[in-house]
């Protein structure tokens, strides 16, 4: 029977033809395999698999070989230190996408109980995460697609967030008249003919959750529109978007009256977020 340290060996080797992370990748679908955290896999390289582990990891490698995203084969991914349930219904959790839980973090008090909406929240990580760090706020979420709005009411309950509203809406569409204090979102932003999309994990997320028309702004602009009749006097629009999207978003806002309009950086120095203040009634 192979043991672990051969089977690591021999499928990162395979791996390596079509994944730039090849051995994590492997370590990775091994853990999954075994139910183990990856420093078993270094304590016990000589162990050896039963047959029918080893079938079942082939089979994980193969799917890799393949493109399936790693998150889509094991079925979640870490956003913000904790674990999110995904399938090919969401798209996955991006660490550019902890920008916008820092800017809202700083935005929502700890002790007050303020309205805000996550739209299209895909898995839910925005709306849950912001759940679980401020107790008190109170928050909304949707998305078009009834898919994504079951993983994300799973992740809720996984994470025993229980007061998120959640409303099956094509952006404001269905939501209710209410007037919040702070409006995220990470909407679709890449343009359809961006090479980027035949490339990688992003061949297998949904498009829907990824292009917005012929410059990537179809959204955005529609959002930045509709948010303003759903914004309270002093209330917040954040918006996440393209490396390359910060002019352009920066003069959306502005050219709908939002005030102190400005792009924060993320994490590995591009503009990310565009955010704005709504002053009038
Ligand atoms: N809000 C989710 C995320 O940030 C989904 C975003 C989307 O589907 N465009 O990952």
């Amino acid at each position: 029977m192979p043991c672990i340290k051969s089977l690591l060996k021999e499928s990162t080797s395979l791996l390596e033809i079509s994944s730039d992370s090849a051995s994590l990748d492997a370590e990775i679908l091994l853990c999954q395999i075994l139910k183990k955290e990856r420093s078993f896999l270094r304590a016990w390289p000589d162990l050896e698999l039963q047959s029918k582990q080893t079938n079942q990891f082939w089979s994980l490698i193969k799917k890799r070989q393949q493109g399936t995203p790693i998150a889509y084969i094991t079925g979640n991914k870490e956003f913000w230190s904790r674990d999110f349930h995904v399938s090919p219904d969401v798209l996955i959790p991006r660490p550019d996408t902890e920008l916008i839980i820092e800017l809202s973090l700083k935005l929502i008090p700890d002790n007050k109980s303020i309205k805000v909406i996550d739209l299209g929240t895909g898995s839910g990580i925005i709306a849950i995460t912001l759940a679980a760090e401020r107790l008190k706020a109170d928050i909304s979420a949707t998305d078009l697609c009834l898919a994504a709005l079951s993983i994300a009411k799973l992740n809720a309950r996984k994470h025993d967030i229980n007061n998120i509203k959640f409303y099956q809406s094509n952006w404001f569409a269905n939501v209710p008249p209410i007037k919040f204090n702070l409006i995220i979102t990470n909407p679709p932003y890449i343009a359809e003919d961006d090479v980027h999309l035949t490339q990688g994990d992003i061949r297998f997320e949904p498009r829907s959750a990824l292009c917005s028309g012929k410059q990537g702004l179809n959204d955005i602009i529609i959002i930045a529109d509709t948010a303003r009749n759903f914004l309270e006097p002093g209330g917040h629009l954040l918006i996440e978007h393209g490396y390359d999207q910060q002019h352009i978003v920066q003069s959306i806002l502005k050219d709908y009256h939002y005030d102190f309009v400005q792009t924060a950086t993320d994490l590995s120095g591009q503009p990310r977020v565009t955010y704005g203040q709504w002053n009038k009634l």
